[in-house]
């Protein structure tokens, strides 16, 4: 079965991470995989894919944890391209690029239009309701200026927001911050 090679695929990671999971962080569910703490559905919103809630969340909740491969500096560097690097600690990264990693479907949103946030713990990502959810709503949270400005802006913020977070630095500006 596909989601017992995902449980069993993500618990040898998180071995490998060398973090024990916490029976605290665990989900209230058990149909749900290990990573997951509420009901979500991957389809295709506004910016392609992403993703929606399938029951209300409450503000403050657990939606779901960041998870992927963890990789080195070293080996972080390498995938520079990859957009679902997730930086955790000057040595840790976690790859998110697996498509069993659910949460790299949650798309970027400016402040104003947000309703998630990321929280790292204990060197592991979770992804929090910062106000309530309905079902249906699509789970958004904000990047950061960092990759907003490398990965975002060069082709236009789709939000709802009516002002946008970041802008593009000017060509000295960006000198400047290498
Ligand atoms: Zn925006």
């Amino acid at each position: 079965m596909l989601s017992s090679i995902m449980l069993k695929k993500q618990s040898a990671i998180l071995k490998k991470g060398g973090k024990k999971v916490s029976k605290k962080l665990s989900p209230n569910t058990k149909k749900l995989p290990n990573h997951q703490f509420k009901l979500v559905k991957v389809k295709r919103g506004m910016a392609g894919l992403g993703l929606f809630a399938q029951e209300p969340i409450k503000k403050g909740e657990m939606i779901i944890e960041y998870v992927g491969n963890i990789l080195t500096q070293e080996e972080a560097d390498e995938k520079s391209s990859n957009q679902y690097l997730f930086e955790i600690s000057k040595n840790k990264t976690i790859d998110g690029y697996p498509r069993w990693n659910l949460a790299r479907y949650i798309n970027h949103a400016c402040r104003e239009a947000v309703n998630a946030e990321s929280d790292v713990k204990k060197g592991r990502v979770f992804i929090l309701a910062t106000k309530g959810i309905k079902e249906g709503d699509e789970i958004l949270y904000d990047y950061g200026e960092e990759f907003a400005l490398e990965h975002i802006l060069p082709y236009g913020c789709n939000c709802k927001a009516k002002k946008h977070e970041y802008k593009m630095k000017s060509a000295s500006e960006m000198k400047s911050k290498k």
